[in-house]
């Protein structure tokens, strides 16, 4: 067993394997619709669906939900593969809906045998006015009482193309009367010539999603078929389906509520809106709170499976604090991520009393509180970079940090104090000059002399220049679309800066793609999969050290 919390549904599966009613079994599955790429909101489906498979030694299958020809793309199924892998599992068998469609048919058929099929001539918008209404009953369609034998010829015509797209249906036999509208008679196939990206043109009618998933659950043996809120007026239909084909097995639908996080926006037509408007510059913006975004901004799976188990598993509606992902990408760094020093924006400091041309190495730990994580090598000397805002020439009061007379500690090299500022012809600080003291070496000094600063450094001719991109949430409010207000205006003008300038350390000189690391008082950093390389390192950044939002906000 692993520490994972239980919840309602793990409550449900335990009362099952008590009572036997599958049998014993747990078989889940994870359906996507290969219609866009996968969010944190399909993160929470999949480590509830795989985790319980884990969890229960049971199955969980990767299931497209293809039966929609129009939207679905080979691109997208390749990205749902990789993101499920990347957050730490695997499938126990991979299917398509579209794999069914064979059986999907002969299963129409035969509710047409049963009585409880027929073809419909309605038109769309007639389909719509005879539907009825929440608080009036609807009516029935004068093609209802279609004999069985006409019902099958005209259904066989669909499917070898004998009618044009739309001009007919055909709709369970159910109750046009029922108080649940997704029990009016629901339709369970449309004419629609499609070419389909793993079935070709090989149909040209298609079964609804409502339809096609009780049986592609019941196929595949799916024991608790766990889905978002909104099916939950589907389940008598679903239901029904199995019902009414007196199917061997019967999954149970069980819902749960959507995951929604606020100051982002997750559905996938909202974010394919983003991209193809280039509001972001694609599905892995690390922006974006995509599940390739999210990685190649430097989250870990870890974390992410953190925050889906910390969110819970309720049927409330609710919005989670983005602040609580990322607390838990801090809480994983923190503990795996090796210490490095690098200056974002640089200022020039000359220790005037260091001799020229020399050099010292010093050890400094990989992490404070990991002897094990070992060391690395920083080289010290005379002309270094420290942080533009390390340095003020008249500091407000409180600020412990460089200023002139004042002392500040190198971290892990020497004490040293601000003497005189040079400046260009704007009157900007272009360089500090400072003396040191040799006694403080590897930061004390015999004197136990106190400084209240501590500042980061790299040598000028050592480090290593690079670029870093400073990520921050994609919207300025929490509600992006919250008052009916579109929300491309409430997007974040600030959610990307790119720092050319900066210099890293030179144990940063050739690290691989995707390592993360905490620059020193700055954050936690990733290097990006696609722009990172050696001669010119791409630093993303993955989160601040603390939440600068929690205080009303930048
Ligand atoms: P979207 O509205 O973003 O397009 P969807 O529900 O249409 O999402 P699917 O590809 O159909 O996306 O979803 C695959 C699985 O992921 C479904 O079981 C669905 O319930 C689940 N899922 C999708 N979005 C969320 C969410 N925000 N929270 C929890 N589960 C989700
Ligand atoms: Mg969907």
């Amino acid at each position: 067993m692993t520490d994972t919390p239980t919840n309602f549904i793990r409550q449900i599966i335990d009362e099952d394997n008590r009572t036997g009613k599958h049998g014993g079994k747990v078989a889940t599955r994870f359906p996507p619709e290969p219609n866009g790429y996968l969010h944190l909101g399909h993160a929470k489906s999949i480590c509830l669906n795989f985790g319980i498979a884990r969890d229960y030694q049971g199955i969980c299958n990767l299931r497209y939900d293809d039966t929609n020809p129009v939207k679905e793309d080979e691109e997208y199924v390749r990205a749902i593969e990789e993101d499920v892998r990347w957050l730490g599992f695997n499938w126990s068998g991979k299917y398509y809906a579209s794999d069914y469609f064979d059986k999907i048919y002969d299963y129409a058929e035969q509710l047409i045998q049963l009585g409880k099929a027929y073809v419909d001539d309605l038109t769309a918008e007639e389909m719509r006015q005879y539907r009825g209404t929440l608080t009036e009953a609807g009516k029935e369609s004068p093609y209802r009482s279609r004999s069985v034998e006409e019902n099958l010829e005209l259904f066989r015509g669909m499917r070898d193309g004998k009618f044009p797209d739309a001009s007919k249906v055909l709709r369970a036999k159910i109750d046009m009367k029922s108080p649940n509208i997704n029990l009016r008679d629901p339709a369970l196939y449309r004419i629609r010539r499609a070419t389909h990206h793993q079935t070709g043109d090989k149909w040209c009618i298609y079964p609804m999603y409502d339809y096609a998933h009780p049986i592609s659950d019941m196929l595949e043996g799916i024991t608790h078929s766990i889905c978002t809120l909104e099916f939950e007026d589907h389940r008598p239909f679903y239901d029904w389906v199995l019902d009414a084909l007196k199917t061997p097995c019967h999954p149970q639908q069980i819902e749960f509520s959507r995951l929604n996080v606020d100051y982002t926006v997750m559905s996938k037509r909202k974010l394919l809106q983003l991209v193809t408007e280039k509001h972001v510059q694609g599905w892995d913006d690390p922006r974006m709170p995509t599940i390739q975004g999210m990685r190649r901004r430097g989250i870990t799976p870890a974390a992410l499976r953190d925050f889906c188990e910390r969110v819970g598993v309720t049927k409330k509606d609710n919005c989670i604090e983005i602040a609580l992902l990322e607390n838990c990408i801090r809480e994983d760094l923190d503990s795996s991520a090796m210490r490095r020093m690098a200056v974002l924006r640089p200022l020039k400091v000359v220790v005037e009393n260091y001799p020229e041309g020399k050099t010292e190495d010093f050890e400094l730990p990989n992490h404070p509180q990991k002897p094990e994580m070992g060391t690395r090598k920083v080289t010290f000397s005379r002309t270094l970079f420290i942080e533009q805002d390390d340095f003020m020439e008249t500091p407000p009061k409180g600020y412990f940090r460089l200023f002139p007379g004042n002392e500040v500690r190198l971290r892990g090299a020497y004490y040293v104090t601000a003497k005189e500022v040079i400046k260009d012809a704007s009157g900007k600080v272009v360089e500090v000059r400072c003396t040191y003291d040799p006694e403080s070496r590897g930061g004390g000094t015999p004197d136990n002399r106190k400084v209240k600063g501590t500042i980061h450094w790299v040598s000028e001719t050592h480090s290593i220049p690079a670029e870093i991109r400073l990520y921050d949430r994609l919207f300025s409010v929490a509600e992006p679309e919250a008052g009916g207000v579109d929300f491309l205006t409430r997007m974040n003008p600030n959610s990307l800066e790119v720092l050319k300038d900066a210099r890293v350390e030179p144990s940063l000189a050739d690290v691989a793609p995707e390592t993360r690391v905490q620059f020193e008082r700055q954050g936690y950093f990733c290097t990006d999969r696609k722009d990172h390389r050696a001669g010119h390192p791409v630093f993303n950044r993955v989160v601040t050290l603390r939440d600068s939002w929690a205080k009303g906000g930048k």
